[in-house]
């Protein structure tokens, strides 16, 4: 049973409560980020190339009670950033726990074993270890060497001691099918209760660009992955939600029911992109153009994205639904999901070539900007870009003060001359809002930290060390200086 019943109980009465009071949007996960920093620089990850000040930032637990509390959500999972790495992840899940949240404490799993004690088996939590496929792809994906070694052993060590165990699994263009199939047998045989895979989301700030993948191609990937199952495969998601995978059903983004809430606010429109944030839950759904996003609105960020934070509540939502509920009896009558066109294709696979044959040119984001200025006319375009940029920009004022901070955000239309950006303050912690029209010059003084420049490093060592025979390289990440 990959979800105990109690849990598949709590969802589904939500969920038919908010159907019963007729809400067309609600929250079913929060997706709770309680920090940026972490203890890996993953070649797919786009989420923590930040300056210094933000990495070292942590939402207080009354921060994360807060933001739970304002949804009502009945599931609570903990990404980031590495939450093992917050000084009082035991207090925010305990008190998560004291609420009869089920949370999923996403971990890479590298402090797992240490951290264990501060910790209590509960139905209501589960760690959601990252595991990127077979020794091979996880150590290349994490960029250290060892890392899946780690995180199995720490699987056994949370398994022997009776917690829940699920993982979490990414997978990007050019896997093997055969390898991952294995590697699911394997993560069931060291005793997880649950599986959770997806593809990639090709993060713009991701230092690997090359390996995202198109919708089509990730549908045939995850038809060859998913089809003639062994029976003694769970995956702790919506059956739907892995048809949407396979590309037996269309579905269509609700990126309202996996919200993010993180130091910077409520992210818009989810987990993925940041359009900028919300102060409020509410004021999320009430102040986003929902129509511009998802797969339907033709948003070039959207065009490729099947990941679960915008899919996965649609289909738990559909699965409350007559049609949906005829769809979910068939697939627990018939789990295998038999495909000997799949078969097939998993047999014409071509050997993939190794990941490490990276084409360098591909991670080229080193931008320009550093060093420069805007002012007058050009205010507008710079403030847009100051919002892309993950470094830090320093604004002089017309009242002759200057500010230096991190731009998480700008609002309200230049034209209307209410252009307004926020600033996360260095050194201060704290937000501010600065209209444009007090902006008399912003400055790019801090490095972009999505810049590439240390995986394109990395990888050219990681190329020789492992042609030498040798091994025990890792990207460490390196904005905590
Ligand atoms: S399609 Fe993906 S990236 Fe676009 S809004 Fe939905 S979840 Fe976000």
């Amino acid at each position: 049973m990959p979800i105990p019943v109690s849990q598949m109980w709590t969802v589904a009465t939500y969920v038919l409560k908010q159907k019963l009071k007729g809400r067309k949007q609600y929250p079913l996960v929060l997706m709770l980020e309680p920090l940026y920093r972490c203890n890996l620089a993953c070649a797919g990850c786009g989420k923590i190339q930040y300056p210094g000040h933000i990495l070292k930032q942590d939402l207080t637990p009354e921060q994360c009670f807060q933001a739970v509390e304002e949804t009502g959500v009945p599931a609570v999972s903990i990404p980031g950033g590495e939450p093992l790495m917050h000084p009082k992840i035991d207090e925010i899940v305990n008190g998560l726990i004291a609420r009869k949240k089920y949370i999923y404490l996403c971990t890479n799993a590298l402090l797992l074993k240490e951290k264990l004690h501060l910790f209590t088996p509960s139905k209501y939590l589960s760690f959601s270890v990252h595991m990127d496929g077979d020794r091979d792809h996880h150590d290349f994906s994490v960029c250290k060497e060892g890392g899946y070694d780690i995180a199995l052993d720490a699987i056994r060590a949370a398994v022997a001691k009776g917690f829940r165990v699920t993982t979490n699994t990414t997978v990007f263009d050019g896997v093997d099918s055969k390898s991952i199939r294995k590697f699911f047998s394997e993560m069931m045989d060291a005793g997880v209760e649950g599986m959770m895979i997806s593809p990639g989301y090709s993060y713009d700030k991701a230092p690997d660009q090359q390996h995202f993948t198109s919708r089509e191609r990730n549908q045939t990937l995850f038809r060859k992955l998913l089809s003639n199952r062994d029976p003694k495969w769970q995956f702790n998601m919506s059956m739907l939600f892995l048809e949407f995978l396979m590309g037996k059903r269309n579905l269509e983004c609700t990126p309202w029911g996996m919200p993010a809430y993180s130091i910077f606010g409520w992210q818009r429109p989810c987990y993925l992109q940041q359009d900028g944030y919300a102060d409020t839950y509410q004021e999320l759904l009430d102040s986003t153009d929902w129509s511009k996003y998802g797969y339907e609105s033709g948003n070039a960020k959207c065009t490729n994205c099947m990941l679960h934070s915008g899919y996965e509540a649609t289909a738990v939502h559909y699965t409350f639904s007559i049609p949906g509920i005829l769809a979910t009896i068939k697939s627990m009558l018939m789990p295998a999901y038999k495909d000997e066109e799949a078969l097939r294709m998993i047999e014409q696979e071509k050997p993939v070539s190794p990941l490490v044959q990276i084409d360098l040119t591909s991670l080229s984001k080193s931008t320009t900007l550093q060093g420069q200025s805007t002012t007058g006319k050009a205010l507008t375009e710079g403030v847009e870009q100051a919002f892309d940029y993950r470094g830090d920009v320093t604004i002089k004022l017309k009242s002759g003060n200057t500010i230096e901070g991190y731009v998480y955000d700008r609002q309200g239309s230049p034209n209307s001359g209410k252009a307004r950006l926020r600033i996360m303050l260095k050194n201060e912690g704290r937000k501010l809002t600065v209209e444009q029209s007090e902006i008399e010059e912003l400055s790019f003084t801090g490095r972009d930290m999505a810049d590439g420049r240390s995986f394109e490093a990395w990888v050219k060592k990681y190329a020789e060390k492992k042609a030498a025979g040798e091994t025990n390289i890792e990207l460490v990440p390196e904005q905590l200086d």
